[in-house]
């Protein structure tokens, strides 16, 4: 008989992330269809406001790794955390959500349980009786089901991939599992976050729209003439105006690295594609971008797909978008935050 336990961390708030909620959602659903228990396991500084958010979840056992060692990301203690809540919940299956923290550590905590480890799992099943995941292979172009007899096997799930869980707060009667940090596991301190001012932040992945500005924003348009600043301009006021997440071809941003005029708040961490992110939304919007293959598959996960181009013949004519306005993305975008204003 399969047991499951949803391995969580909290944030900075002292509650669950919504990835952590997402891998609860699976983890309850999974432990349903086996017909078998599930357990709570939650580490960080103190974690009992996470486990009243998450009382209703129907699992058997809320145990729970806390204290300052526990405060932060950090493999030594981390590592500890994570073996010890699998082995108080003995758990076959255990489940958690692909954080950076959690993705860091679960490697390590497999090897010590002497389980196996899957990590970007996108859909967990037990159809006949035996567990199996899903998983993208070759960038996100094929998609495989596996399963495992080796347990404990931890999965962790991808963000993004399942609905969050959602219930009724309940007061929830901790276990405290005690797990003893040597200094060599504490090594490593936590000096601080170091991240761009939130107006620079362009890439969001919890946002319902991903806006791509293709390499059309740069080049010479119908006047003759390059629009680098105006561009700019819509593009950031969109940015700001619609909170969505901003992409980028390929070849936008190469075009810093080959000496050409620039959006200046572009990077290659916000390229899509085949060579770049395969991000998940539930709509894009492509500008200036002409929707070639190694492009668009990075749209994989994108469900509703619209683009502006001035090119009737564009890829995203031949296919690849819902809606493809054939029009002048300067214009397009200008009246589009004249209407959000
Ligand atoms: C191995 C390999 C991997 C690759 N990986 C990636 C990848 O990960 N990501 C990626 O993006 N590309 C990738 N590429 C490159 C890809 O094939 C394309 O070259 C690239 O995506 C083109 O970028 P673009 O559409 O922005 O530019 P362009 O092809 O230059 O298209 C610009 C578009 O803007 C339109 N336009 C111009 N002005 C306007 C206007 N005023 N209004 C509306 N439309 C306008 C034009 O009609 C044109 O369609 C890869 C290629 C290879 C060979």
């Amino acid at each position: 008989m399969e047991r499951v336990l949803f391995l969580g961390h909290t944030g900075e708030n002292g509650e669950l992330g919504r990835a952590a909620l997402e891998a609860l959602h699976a983890a309850a659903g999974l432990a349903e269809e086996l017909g078998c228990a599930f357990d709570a396991g939650l580490v960080g500084a103190d974690v009992q406001k996470a486990a009243n958010n998450i009382g209703s979840c129907g699992a058997s056992s809320f145990f729970a790794v806390s204290g300052v060692d526990f405060a932060e990301a950090r493999y030594g203690s981390d590592v500890l955390a994570a073996e010890a809540l699998c082995r108080k919940s003995g758990a076959t299956i255990v489940i958690a959500a692909g954080t950076s923290r959690w993705m860091r550590v679960l490697a390590g905590a497999a090897l010590r349980l002497g389980g196996r480890i899957d990590t970007h799992a996108t859909a967990l099943g037990a159809g006949q009786g035996a567990v199996s995941i899903s998983r993208w292979y070759y960038r996100q172009r094929m998609e495989a089901q596996l399963s495992r007899a080796v347990r404990p096997w931890i999965i962790v799930l991808e963000p993004g991939s399942a609905p969050a869980w959602q219930g009724e707060e309940k007061a929830a009667a901790l276990v405290d599992v005690p797990v003893e940090v040597t200094d060599a596991a504490k090594r490593t301190s936590f000096a601080g976050y170091r991240a761009p001012q939130a107006s620079e932040q362009t890439i969001r992945p919890d946002a319902e729209l991903l806006f791509v500005a293709g390499a059309g924003w740069t080049k010479k348009q119908a006047d003759g003439n390059i629009h680098i600043e105006e561009a700019s301009k819509l593009i950031l006021d969109f940015m700001h105006k619609s909170n969505a997440s901003l992409g980028s071809s390929k070849s936008l941003v190469d075009l810093q690295g080959e000496g050409q005029a620039v959006l200046p708040f572009l990077t290659h961490l916000n390229q899509i594609g085949q060579t770049g992110a395969t991000p998940r939304h539930a709509k894009g919007f492509a500008t200036c971008c002409h929707g070639e293959e190694p492009h668009v598959v990075g749209w994989r996960f994108i469900n509703e797909r619209r683009a502006v181009n001035t090119n009737p013949n564009c890829g995203w004519a031949q296919g690849k978008a819902d809606v493809l306005y054939v029009a002048d993305a300067f214009a397009v975008m200008a009246k589009v935050n004249e209407l959000l204003s």
